[in-house]
């Protein structure tokens, strides 16, 4: 099974990938997680590509796909995978569907988790990050056991740099210029789904569920 999510920056693609991953037994991977584990540790990558997410800006398409082409390659993607903020452009979404026919294969659905940015400014404030293991959280709608520490590696949890207001507008006019054209593109492909994001997460899960089958 080979998943693609697609939403705003806060629509909670990572919340349901993660659920998709552990259900179906298939990775998740997540750019953003990438990039975020390369800044920690202090690689090339991570000092390129944080110079794009302090400012909300996307990195640039070449810092991408080739990372991304190469991890769909590696033997735990046999059974498929779920790409968690990838991709993001349309020549992003053209590398992978170019490099997924010269494998002879492509993907069977780009899962669209709908949600209005009235929302998203509100998701995104809330939201906190283990940096330890990537976990998330919400403040409100799904907090720790204990505050600012993480349920499952016990490690601190942090508002992100670009999580912050200022960032956020940024982020969600980079998402509605650059990546909302990918709904035509895998509309157009036939490879769309849409889900309703303003439920809640379990709702949001069952209407995936739904969509892929038990
Ligand atoms: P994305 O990966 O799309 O950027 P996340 O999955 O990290 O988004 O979700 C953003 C924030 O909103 C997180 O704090 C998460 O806990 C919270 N969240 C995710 N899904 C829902 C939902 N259906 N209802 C309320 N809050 C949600
Ligand atoms: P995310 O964790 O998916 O919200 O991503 C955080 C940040 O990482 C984004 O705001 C971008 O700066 C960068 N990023 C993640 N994935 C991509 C991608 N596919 N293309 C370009 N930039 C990305």
């Amino acid at each position: 099974m080979k998943l693609i999510m697609l939403g705003a920056p806060g629509a909670g693609k990572g919340t349901q990938a993660k659920r998709i991953a552990a259900k179906y037994g298939i990775p998740h991977i997540s750019t953003g997680d990438i990039f975020r584990a390369n800044i920690k540790n202090g690689t090339e990558l991570g000092k390129k590509a944080q110079t794009y997410m302090d400012q909300g800006l996307l990195v640039p398409d070449e810092l991408v796909c080739d990372l991304v082409v190469d991890r769909i390659q590696q033997s735990d993607c046999e059974k498929g995978y779920v790409l968690d903020g990838f991709p993001r452009t349309i020549p992003q979404a053209e590398a992978l569907t170019a490099a997924l026919e010269k494998l002879g294969t492509g993907i069977d659905y780009a899962i669209n988790v709908e949600v209005p940015d009235a929302n998203i400014l509100n998701r995104m404030g809330g939201r906190r990050a283990c940096l330890g293991c990537g976990a998330t959280y919400h403040v409100e709608f799904n907090p720790p056991k204990q505050e600012g520490v993480c349920d499952t590696c016990g490690a601190e949890l942090v508002l992100r740099d670009d999580d912050k207001p200022e960032t956020v507008q940024k982020r969600l006019d980079v998402y509605h210029e650059q990546t909302q054209p990918l709904i035509d593109y895998y509309t157009k492909a036939g490879k769309l789904a849409e889900v309703d994001g303003t439920k809640d997460m379990d709702d949001v899960f069952a209407a995936i569920v739904d969509l892929l089958g038990e």
